[in-house]
């Protein structure tokens, strides 16, 4: 059988990884300045992580949800911990869209409403439901003709006019979207829109797959601005490139028994890669690093890339340049041996390196970085 291949390769074939590089079947090393996708947090192949993961497959590494795991206990009480989310709970999936399309059937099973607001540019994922809050795929037909989606722009007068029509069940938005090119919310839009959804009774869904776990120098990126969504998606760096995704569910719509359901979700294995992840944020203070190297990257690259804009918080960095990006990051893998991420935007090239990034592994980025752009743009 041949492999159903639905993207476009480069001719690598890493084999071998640790902290932010990798190695590939000749030999040649790489810099990993896209977190293979936002999904490695504290680098490939972290000791402790690893042993966390070995010495948890020796005891057990899968039982059915039909007997008690208290190691997703403890991989909830941890993530409440170290989050500022103790009084939520923890549903664990198995991905970024599958978090989500719990977060948005949680919300209209909550409200019994059925439109959702989502926001131009926004990507959640490609089941079913995600796919219908995304802007950005040329899907053109989303499986849940029932649900409503509106895409508006970061205007709390639209989203207000909307949520009046009393049907809204869910509002989702990234606190950062990623795919859509590192495109920010002010935090006062933020805090209009939690204050809308608790005015009409629509439920908040903050999906922080891509910019949570410290990506953006705190736990959340939402929590810059100080709110408190109903329900939060992670996935991505919470596993490490394990699979793993969930969501945290305010006290309120916590009541929801046989609504969620999953085979994989939170099993022992997983959870022991998310709780290792955790450690490792906690002992490395990796959210305080993450925001010191992107504070970094960013002063950086405002003063000497020639970018007309460097968006973003933390490592989850945008550069926006006035032509299209592909040949510039081509070079940067090509001749420079780096990784580096695009969006839906052709001139925003996206950086999400791994969380515990070294400085000299900044200046290598940079260094290229400039090594391409012609002086005359950089001036
Ligand atoms: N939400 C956001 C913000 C994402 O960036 C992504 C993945 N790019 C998803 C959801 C979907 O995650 P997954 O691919 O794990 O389903």
């Amino acid at each position: 059988m041949e492999l159903f291949n639905v993207y476009p390769l480069n001719d690598i074939t890493p084999v071998r990884a640790l902290g932010a590089q990798l190695w590939d079947d000749r030999g040649q090393q790489y810099l990993d300045f896209y977190g293979g996708h936002a999904v490695i947090s504290i680098g490939h192949s972290h000791p402790h992580y690893v042993q966390r993961i070995t010495e948890q497959v020796q005891k057990i590494g899968f039982y059915s949800n039909s007997v008690h795991i208290p190691i997703q206990r403890e991989l909830a009480r941890k993530l409440g911990a170290v989050s500022g989310y103790a009084d939520y709970a923890l549903f664990l999936c198995n991905s970024g869209a599958e978090a989500n399309e719990n977060a948005l059937k949680l919300a209209s099973f909550h409200t019994g409403k059925s439109h959702v607001i989502a926001f131009k540019g926004a990507f959640h994922g490609r089941t079913s439901g995600a796919v219908a809050a995304t802007d950005n795929q040329k899907i053109v037909a989303p499986f849940n003709a029932g649900h409503q989606i509106s895409f508006l722009p970061y205007d709390l007068a639209e989203v207000e006019h909307v949520l009046q029509g009393d049907k809204t069940c869910a509002v989702i938005i990234e606190p950062i979207q990623g795919v859509g090119g590192i495109i920010m919310p002010s935090d006062e839009f933020l805090q209009g829109l939690e204050q809308l959804c608790r005015q009409y009774g629509a439920v908040l869904i903050a999906d922080e797959v891509q910019s949570g776990y410290g990506r953006s120098g705190k736990f959340f990126a939402h929590q810059h601005a100080g709110v408190r969504p109903g329900i939060i998606s992670v996935a991505k760096g919470m596993g490490n490139g394990f699979p793993i995704g969930g969501i945290l569910i305010a006290p309120e719509f916590q009541a929801s028994y046989g609504l969620l359901g999953t085979t994989f979700g939170g099993n022992h294995l997983a959870c022991a890669a998310a709780l290792a992840v955790l450690e490792v944020i906690e002992q490395e203070n990796l959210l305080t690093h993450a925001a010191e190297m992107g504070e970094y990257l960013r002063q950086e690259l405002l003063a000497n890339a020639g970018a007309q804009e460097v968006r973003g918080r933390g490592l989850m960095v945008g550069i926006k340049y006035d032509f299209p990006i592909k040949d510039l990051r081509d070079k940067l893998l090509t001749e420079y041996h780096i990784f580096v991420g695009n969006a839906s935007d052709p001139g925003v090239l996206r950086l999400l390196p791994p969380l515990n990034i070294k400085r000299e592994e900044v200046d290598q980025f940079l260094r290229a970085l400039y090594a391409i752009i012609p002086a005359e743009v950089r001036s």
